[in-house]
């Protein structure tokens, strides 16, 4: 087996490497790019279409097909704009924008608040590996952090800067956010700039127009959130799958949002995918529910197997209004640990909202009560663009092998893998080319696969690890001969001899969604 270590660069590096090759091999590439693009919108390409498609075919498993009590939909995008004053978007689904009067960047004043806290973490946590390193096997952990005054100082700094501004973010006291900066003596991260505008609030939502005239067109918006969809549908499904309480309606869809800054590729983008799982519950019962979904979530992502140590939880200060209870799965990205899913306890704000505005009744009969009432939700709401960030992120390593010689890998989950198998013929003469298409053609309907018979086999392999394909797929004179072939690891670069007769068994084996799916 071959040895290989990970080279290490740079995180900035690190990100733009990533970009590029996301680029390069047919993953990502930035809209319109031969007009120069436009801000924060991307293309997926034919590997990219893959790989977002396997994550969405992971995530509706996990949530339709595992779940007995929980159906899919699909919604439209235009949605009867009332939805967006019932659900709170048009007065408030804002962010606290302000202005760097010399740099001219615009920032979003909670991020800029956000980021100092984070490095007061980083202190924390420096002063804490410090003390671990000198204890070693003695050190407790959590005795250090309860006592050591240099770490309860910035955390309780933190706590008292987050309070602040959730208390004058609720309160609509944008004077004090602005003054938390000025006090904190926060500075444009670029310029070093502390040259601040007054902070203004910004909504997110995109407007547009239905129908022919101007007169008479009707003001829209592109949804900012999948949610909706799902919640004026509720009594739909409900009657329809005579699904009782609890019970969980799932959608994978696009959402807009006209966001601020958006300077890090597909994590913040104007046009995303979301996939939302609205559960509804029993008033009363909902926080049970809550700490069961966030479990369920974590177990989800861990599955992947991108690193337990990548997640964590980040219960919120600030609660949306809407909300009773919200926790973020963050993810270690290359640019830090940052939210991945949120998962929030919606209370019955969303279904009374609409029965209010609708004036139709959204309520549920529950038999055993022996009564109507609006269910409450639990959401779990997960980004699929930052998502397959996350993954990719994750899987894309340059490798040292023991000859000296350097690859780079897209170790992906092989459940998720763009292309399960290639078929590489040695040459396409002699017969080896037909054979091949013949293995491509039997296998094709159970997997996604590619034929290649240019370049060296050497160049092809690479080519393959940098898409991230689990196998190679060798043909030569013997085969031929013996029906075998030769089947290369991504993963351990082991080549082995196999029966073409097993190949079917072997791919599915490795790329079934089942490996991923049964450990969850
Ligand atoms: P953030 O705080 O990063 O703006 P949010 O809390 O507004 O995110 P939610 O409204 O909870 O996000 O949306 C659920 C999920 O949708 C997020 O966890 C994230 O994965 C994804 N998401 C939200 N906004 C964007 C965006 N602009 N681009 C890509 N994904 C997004």
């Amino acid at each position: 087996m071959h040895k290989f270590k990970i080279k290490m660069a740079k995180q900035e590096d690190v990100f733009k490497k990533l970009i590029s090759h996301a680029k390069e091999y047919g993953f990502i590439f930035p809209s319109s790019e031969i007009y120069d693009g436009l801000s924060a919108i991307y293309d997926y390409g034919q590997n990219g279409v893959e790989l977002k498609n396997n994550i969405k075919q992971y995530w509706w498993k996990a949530m339709v097909q595992l779940n007995e009590n929980i159906v899919g939909i699909d919604t439209a995008i235009f949605m009867h704009p009332t939805i967006w004053k019932a659900s709170g978007h048009v007065d408030a689904f804002n962010d606290p924008l302000i202005d760097n009067k010399d740099s001219k960047k615009r920032f979003r004043a909670d991020v800029l608040i956000e980021d100092y806290c984070a490095k007061l973490e980083e202190k924390a946590q420096k002063e804490i590996d410090k003390a671990a390193k000198r204890f070693g096997e003695a050190f407790d952990k959590n005795e250090f952090e309860t006592t050591n005054g240099r770490v309860v100082e910035y955390r309780e700094k933190q706590k008292t800067i987050l309070t602040r501004m959730a208390k004058s973010l609720e309160a609509e006291d944008l004077d004090d956010v602005k003054a938390l900066i000025e006090e904190l003596e926060i500075a444009d991260p670029d310029t070093g700039s502390k040259n601040w505008t007054d902070v203004r609030q910004f909504n997110l939502m995109f407007g547009t127009k239905l129908g022919a005239s101007a007169d008479t067109a009707t003001d829209l918006y592109l949804r900012p959130e999948t949610a909706q969809g799902i919640f004026v549908n509720f009594l739909n499904v409900q009657k329809t799958s005579r699904h009782k309480l609890p019970f969980g309606i799932a959608q994978i869809g696009k959402a807009f949002r006209n966001e601020i800054v958006a300077r890090q590729f597909i994590f913040r983008m104007r046009e995303f995918e979301q996939m939302e799982m609205q559960f509804f519950v029993p008033p009363g019962t909902e926080l049970g529910f809550y700490e069961e979904w966030k479990q369920k979530r974590l177990n989800w992502h861990l599955a992947l197997g991108l690193g337990d140590d990548n997640y964590k939880f980040h219960d919120h200060e600030k609660l949306a209004h809407y909300a009773n209870a919200a926790a973020d799965i963050e993810f270690k990205f290359p640019f830090g640990f940052k939210e991945l899913e949120g998962i929030h306890s919606r209370t019955d704000f969303d279904l009374s909202a609409h029965e209010k505005f609708s004036g139709r009744k959204l309520q549920y009969f529950d038999a055993e009560r022996n009564e109507n009432y609006v269910p409450y939700v639990v959401e779990t709401s997960v980004g699929l663009d930052r998502l397959f960030l996350a993954i990719f992120a994750n899987s894309l390593k340059d490798e040292v092998l023991d000859d000296g010689s350097e690859r780079t890998v897209l170790s992906l989950p092989p459940a998720l893998a763009p292309v399960k198998a290639a078929i590489l013929p040695l040459m396409k003469k002699d017969g080896l080319g037909e054979y091949g298409e013949k293995i491509f053609n039997e296998l094709k309907y159970d997997f996604n696969m590619i034929y290649e018979d240019k370049d060296s086999i050497g160049k092809r392999y690479r080519r393959q690890d940098a898409i991230g394909t689990p196998f190679c797929i060798t043909i030569d004179h013997d085969s031929l001969a013996d029906d075998t072939v030769t089947l290369r690891d991504r993963d351990t670069m082991k080549q082995e001899r196999v029966a073409v007769s097993d190949l079917r068994r072997i791919i599915d084996e490795k790329t079934n969604f089942r490996n991923l799916l049964s450990k969850i």
